[in-house]
């Protein structure tokens, strides 16, 4: 049997391997006898699907002619994206609340967010990209049995640069997903990856202007230990739930093989599979009381 193991599900881990593990091991805990929830689909993570979709089309056109395909053309592939996601989620979106989060608060406010973050995209990043290698999707084996996969955004000509999209509220901390793009690409496709960056758009309700674009180095061999430690913990934690571990007092197929954590942000309905089930009851007695 071979496991995949995504590269974009190294940064969270740490944050709540319980929580991590029911989306990566989804089939292998459910055949455990556990049954997992659905976790709906955000607002915001639907316009990051769309503006990556549009970022791709112009840098694939760019590598391909030299030349980024027009606005428009990646505004239809933006606008697209949000309408194929809509169709597929049906009544499973969760929008922001008004006046809350990123102000997704419906279809409307998503295309607004879309089309200007979009801009902001094609006018401040994307001039600046030399294409080598556009979501490209690699894989190698990490462990007997265990394969890491990943597709980054995009790796530069610019000293082989490995740089990461990202689109939210706040620049999320990304290092050992960058990491692992890092390594994919070196292992795959013999490029000497030297530097790695985040480029990220912020998602401001459409009330307010649109910030600009920011670009930020991440130190690459740091990002790339991250990746290898937090991959070796989830193999860790995966041939415990299958084999137990009887110093540790876990028998196999115990959800303490992977460790929760209730004080976690994200620690809810909206974001967590485990969230209620068997398979994870820890929220249920981290409310309340002082430190
Ligand atoms: S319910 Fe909370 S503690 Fe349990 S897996 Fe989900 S995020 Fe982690």
């Amino acid at each position: 049997m071979i496991t995949s193991i995504r590269a974009s599900a190294l940064t969270n881990y740490p944050d709540c391997p319980r929580r991590a593990a029911a989306g990566l091991f989804r089939v292998e805990i459910e055949e455990e006898g556990f049954s997992l929830r659905r976790t709906p689909q955000g607002g915001g993570a639907t316009v990051g699907t769309a503006v990556h979709a549009a970022a791709a089309l112009m840098l694939t056109e760019k590598a391909a002619s030299g030349v980024l395909s027009p606005l428009s053309a990646a505004t239809d592939a933006g606008i697209d994206s949000l309408r194929r996601q809509l169709e597929e989620a049906g009544d499973g979106m969760a929008w922001d609340a008004p006046g809350r989060g990123g102000g997704t608060a419906d279809p409307a406010a998503a295309e607004t967010q879309i089309v200007r973050m979009i801009r902001v995209y094609r006018e401040q990043i994307a001039p600046g990209v030399n294409p080598m290698l556009v979501e490209e999707r690699l894989e190698a084996e990490f462990a007997p049995g265990v394969v890491l996969t990943g597709q980054a955004d995009l790796v530069a000509r610019e000293h082989g640069t490995v740089r990461d999209l990202k689109t939210g509220v706040n620049m999320p901390y990304s290092a050992p997903q960058v990491g692992a793009y890092s390594l994919l690409t070196r292992t795959c496709r013999s490029v000497e990856t030297t530097a790695a960056q985040i480029d990220f758009i912020p998602r401001v309700s459409p009330k307010k202007e649109q910030p600009p674009a920011q670009s930020v180095r991440v130190p690459l061999v740091s990002a790339e230990t991250a990746a290898v430690a937090v991959l070796s913990h989830i193999v860790r934690d995966l041939t415990v739930f299958r084999k137990g571990d009887s110093a540790g007092r876990i028998l196999p197929g115990d959800p303490w093989a992977f460790v929760s954590n209730p004080k976690s942000v994200l620690c809810n309905p909206k974001y967590c599979a485990a969230f209620g089930t068997e398979f994870c009851r820890e929220h249920a007695g981290s409310e309340g009381g002082d430190e």
